[in-house]
């Protein structure tokens, strides 16, 4: 089977992340298994998901590990032209749900194991394919904590995300909760007797507005002059909450997001976050014991930092010639990786504003281009 056959097959399993992988791991591990490679599940607590890992070639330090995702967003309301689940190659694209971001990435790397086996490589080619990471990058973490206790550890890690196929090197860290406020119902008229869960709420939501007014005004580290904007933004998506308006509310709920530089830690931000919370909520219990804030983790995935003489970085500016400097403000598993000890870059084909899209396509030349820059990954495995 070639990359094209390979795409065609993975994008036929509709893997949106709500629903489960299983049946793309099944036909992902026989396909290995037809190649002699036993590959590894980490399994979801229900079972009814996979993360799929294999080493292909010799059992020792120093492969390189390509890692995708077997997830895709949903197209529910979005108007397509074809079948979203059957790739249809056009005017040099290639249509379907996933073919860019990132079954095409996927079904290149699955397609040069047969490759990697016949060239003997002497440092092995690892395969890492995840799920959920579009719904927060959840999948990925497990998975490679299990891949240190059962493989031997890769020299760097190649994150496949659409990038025209240029060497990314960092992106924000980024997390989120629901702030679940609840306030304490009295007549309005009354107001200072009762905690208004809109009105508390607010309060965060300033502070949010303060937090990006100074961020903006600091001077820019090295680091975060490379990003658009050059500093941490800290953003309220949602605000839900109240019954009238002559009651003080006694729920609210707000959606607050951090993506921080990745020069400044996710944990100091969180830290600042929950000191806030827990300001705002001293406020509110000293009207009213039962008024309080409750916080829920929504996602939480760290940053990738520019490594300094990064291998990862290296090896992929000597195969692709790109030698510019990129960061994209997405989130991906590449700093998943790094934070687990991979050297780890984003490179793969095709381009992130066709992700998510109806009528989503990777065209043919970043297919190509994609198959080209893993053969020569290859070579280096044999060098
Ligand atoms: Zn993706």
């Amino acid at each position: 089977m070639n990359a094209r056959d390979i795409l065609d097959k993975l994008v036929a399993f509709p893997t949106v992340s709500r629903d489960s992988n299983l049946e793309l791991v099944d036909w992902v591990e026989a396909y290995l298994a037809d190649h002699g490679v036993t590959a590894r599940r980490v399994w979801t607590e229900d079972r009814q998901k996979a993360a799929l890992y294999a080493n292909i070639g010799p059992e020792v330090e120093g492969g390189i590990v390509l890692s995708g995702h077997t997830d895709v967003v949903p197209v529910d309301g979005q108007d397509w032209d074809t079948d979203p689940f059957t790739v249809v190659e056009k005017d040099g694209k290639l249509y379907g749900r996933g073919t860019c971001d990132m079954k095409g990435f996927d079904a290149i790397a699955l397609a040069a194991v047969p490759l990697a086996l016949e060239r003997r490589v002497k440092r092995p080619l690892q395969i890492a394919l995840s799920y959920d990471e579009e719904i927060g990058c959840t999948g990925a973490p497990p998975m490679i904590d299990d891949m240190a206790g059962h493989l031997p550890r890769a020299s760097a890690a190649i994150i496949g995300e659409p990038s025209m196929m240029q060497a990314v090197t960092g992106h924000k860290g980024t997390f989120g909760y629901w702030a679940n406020f609840r306030g304490f119902e009295v007549h309005s008229s009354l107001m200072h007797r009762g905690v208004s869960a809109i009105m508390e709420a607010g309060r965060l939501i300033e502070w949010a507005n303060r937090m990006n007014d100074e961020n903006r005004t600091k001077p820019p580290s090295e680091i975060a002059a490379m990003f658009d904007p050059p500093w941490t933004t800290v953003h309220v998506g949602e605000i839900h909450g109240g019954t009238a308006h002559n009651i003080t509310a006694r729920d609210a709920r707000v959606q607050i997001e951090v993506r921080a530089v990745p020069d400044e830690t996710l944990e100091s931000w969180d830290a600042a976050l929950k000191s806030e919370i827990a300001r705002i909520e001293a406020g509110m219990r000293a009207v009213h014991p039962d008024a309080g804030i409750a916080l829920e983790p929504m996602f939480d995935v760290p940053g990738l930092q520019p490594e300094a003489e990064g291998r990862a970085e290296e090896l992929v500016r000597r195969i692709t010639g790109d030698n510019g400097s990129h960061v994209v403000s997405y989130g991906t598993e590449a700093g998943q990786f790094q934070e687990r000890g991979y050297s780890a870059v984003i490179c793969g084909p095709g381009d992130i504003a066709q992700a998510h899209q109806p009528n989503e396509y990777l065209t043919v030349a970043q297919f190509e281009a994609g198959q080209r820059f893993v053969t020569q990954v290859i070579d280096r495995l044999c060098a």
